[in-house]
């Protein structure tokens, strides 16, 4: 009676503590920004029972992905003992023997569980201390986090096992326990009520205090990660859309995000849910090359920074230093911020779908829109677009010269001009597709010969292609991701009104950022195109039997994967088949490919600033490329081009290996 009354109020005190964090925990994450996460409901419950319950995303890498699917199901199976135990709190011997035979299932598992959780905790302790792999490296504190969560689970293990023996040494336990029947077997004798006591009180104490520890510890994320992937847009958004902001809204106060409130709350919950793994941090190009960058600092600050100042808000304190502080500044660098390249290496890794780049994107708004705190370099970037609408200095008009170039070889050749100019055509109707030429195709003298090559393929193809020329603006993608928005806007409205003009519905770009922002951002716009990357043009092209590449090859390619194309558009292979049609060809594979690709340094605007931290990330790529001993590097995208043609000459090997665009790959086999 004494130790049910005890157990009441130790349980009653337990929970109730637990809930006032959670209602704590849920006032601070709703001071962000509203955000309507709730529909297509079927959808995000696929996204959890294959990402959260089943765990796929952790099986990226197998030996931790194993450990913690062990860990994680282990502990969902053993919440039954916990339960079991708590009704013994109050109904001394009670079970669940009454099930019938499926109790002694649920006893066997348990067993096995528990020993497998057991073994598994001692083997994360000592990768805590021993051969830690460089992701687990983290401060003081966190470790001491980590190792106390470990221990309480251990210990949760240890008293549950002991709990279990002696009962079956006081003949009072049920079911088929074959790991605790051998436990007992070492203890011996005849049982003690006193041990017994001892370890069901150990390991309901701990239970409780383990409940209690979470929201206060990085394992808040044993509560948060099944509703932040429930809430996650994976598969229910385009992938890595960036939000547009309103600017006709009068009632903001900032636009981007200086602070937590200027954060969305699922951004918020993001913070809160970060397990502190490190894997964005393993991958991310910055942070590899020596950058300030650390991707997974980026998501723990913003938690950081809303159990700092939440408190203080939630409760209406208006004078305190910690809120004369900001997120950007003092629990973010602007140094941070501008060394991410958008690859979204970190998006794809993330066990808990934490997205981190419309985060940095959203802190970048608010630096270069509210402070004009940008690189300097930017300066020059920003008036290009605002005078010649591209990042380079080059006038409109020179749009056309390609084209001037183009339809006089061909004339030379003898072939009939497939391509029209919109302004000549009028109308896209009767037309099959617009070739979208993107800035480099139409300005970079390199590059020029990509746009030429494809539209070579094209004309060979006879397929009717029209060309906007001067009437092409910027796509808006650099200025988007340079936090520029409202500039971005001003491009992607204008263009939109071309496409409307000339009822263009079906592009092809060459260009994976055009494609990223034509076919995934206008829409948030009012614009739904059809838009194809012209490695899958191609690849149609070539399987329709329009065109065929004859001419053979001896040269070794590797593919390098553009970030905008494979990771943000899940195209991996349109590129990768299209080369193998060349006969001859060979595809070595570099070391870091396809969704795990790593970046050419870039990204998000990168392409335009200096790189004076670290190692060039381009370089790195480049010697990865390198190491496959191809010499041929084939890519896909004008930025990837201009990044690996510099490293190979960083690396001074421009007589040995080339870069070509794989339109440029097929057009010579033609
Ligand atoms: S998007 Fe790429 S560069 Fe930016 S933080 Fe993530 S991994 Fe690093
Ligand atoms: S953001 Fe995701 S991948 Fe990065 S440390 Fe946190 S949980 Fe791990």
């Amino acid at each position: 009676m004494i130790k049910s009354i005890l157990f009441a109020v130790i349980l009653i005190a337990a929970v109730l503590f637990f809930l006032y964090s959670i209602k704590n925990f849920l006032s601070y994450v709703k001071l962000g920004k509203s955000e309507n996460r709730l529909n297509n409901i079927k959808q995000r419950l696929i996204n959890t029972l294959n990402i959260a319950f089943l765990q796929t995303k952790l099986f990226r890498s197998r030996l931790a992905g194993f450990l913690h699917f062990c860990i994680y199901w282990g502990f969902l199976t053993l919440s039954l003992v916990i339960l079991e135990s708590i009704f013994e709190g109050f109904f001394p011997n009670f079970s669940f023997y009454f099930i019938g035979k499926l109790y002694s299932v649920m006893t066997l598992t348990q067993d096995f569980f528990g020993a497998l959780v057991f073994f598994v905790v001692l083997f994360s302790l000592a990768r805590r201390y021993i051969a830690t792999p460089k992701r687990l490296q983290v401060g003081a504190a966190s470790r001491n986090d980590a190792v106390l969560i470990l221990l309480m689970i251990l210990f949760i293990m240890v008293t549950m096992f002991g709990a279990n023996a002696e009962k079956i040494l006081l003949g009072f336990s049920h079911g088929y326990r074959p790991i605790s029947n051998f436990i007992a077997g070492i203890i011996g004798g005849s049982g003690s009520h006193t041990v017994f006591e001892i370890n069901w009180w150990g390991h309901i104490l701990i239970v409780l205090g383990f409940l209690n520890y979470l929201p206060y510890s990085k394992h808040f994320h044993v509560l948060s990660s099944v509703p932040n992937t429930f809430l996650s847009n994976f598969k229910i958004d385009k992938k890595n859309v960036l939000k547009p902001i309103n600017f006709e809204d009068e009632t903001l106060e900032q636009y981007g995000a200086k602070d937590i409130e200027d954060l969305s709350w699922k951004q918020l919950l993001d913070g809160y849910t970060c397990t502190e793994c490190g894997r964005c941090t393993e991958v991310c190009p910055a942070n590899l090359t020596g950058k300030l960058l650390n991707p997974k600092k980026i998501v723990t600050q913003i938690r950081k920074r809303t159990m700092a100042k939440g408190p203080l808000v939630v409760a209406g304190i208006e004078k305190h230093p910690e809120l004369d502080k900001t997120l950007v500044h003092d629990y973010i660098t602007q140094e941070e911020l501008w060394a991410c390249t958008t690859c979204g290496a970190c998006v794809e890794e993330c066990p808990v779908m934490i997205d981190h780049v419309t985060s940095i994107v959203e802190m970048r708004r608010n630096l270069t829109m509210m402070e004009s705190a940008f690189p300097p370099e930017l300066n020059t970037v920003f008036k290009n677009l605002e005078n010649n609408e591209s990042p380079w200095a080059f006038p409109p008009e020179q749009r056309n010269d390609w084209i001037d170039e183009f339809t006089e070889e061909m004339s030379k050749e003898g072939k009939d001009l497939k391509l029209k100019k919109m302004s000549n055509a009028g109308t896209a109707d009767g037309l099959d597709v617009l070739f979208w030429v993107g800035c480099a195709g139409a300005f970079d003298n390199r590059y020029k010969n990509v746009t030429k090559s494809f539209a070579k393929i094209m004309n060979n193809a006879g397929i009717t292609f029209g060309v906007l020329g001067s009437e092409e603006k910027c796509n808006g993608d650099t200025a988007r991701r340079l936090g520029n928005e409202f500039l971005a806007q001003q491009f992607i409205q204008q263009n939109i009104e071309t496409f409307k003009k000339y009822n263009i519905k079906k592009v092809v770009t060459a260009c994976p950022h055009c494609l990223h922002s034509l076919k995934n951002e206008y829409s948030q716009f009012g614009m739904e195109l059809e838009v194809t990357h012209h490695s899958e043009f191609i690849s149609k092209l070539i399987s329709e039997g329009k065109i065929k590449p004859e001419k053979k090859t001896e040269q070794k390619y590797t593919y390098h994967d553009s970030c905008y194309l494979g990771r943000y558009n899940n195209i991996y292979d349109s590129p990768r088949t299209t080369l193998l049609t060349v006969p001859g060809l060979e595809i070595v594979e570099m070391e870091r490919s396809r969704d795990k690709g790593f970046c050419c340094g870039a990204g998000g605007g990168r392409m335009f600033m200096e790189e004076t931290v670290g190692k060039r990330v381009n370089v790195e790529r480049t010697e990865e490329a390198l190491n496959t001993g191809a010499t041929t590097i084939a890519s896909a995208c004008p930025f990837c081009m201009t990044m690996l043609t510099d490293g190979i000459k960083d690396k001074e090997k421009t007589d040995e290996v080339k870069i070509k665009d794989i339109a440029e790959i097929i057009a010579e086999s033609l």
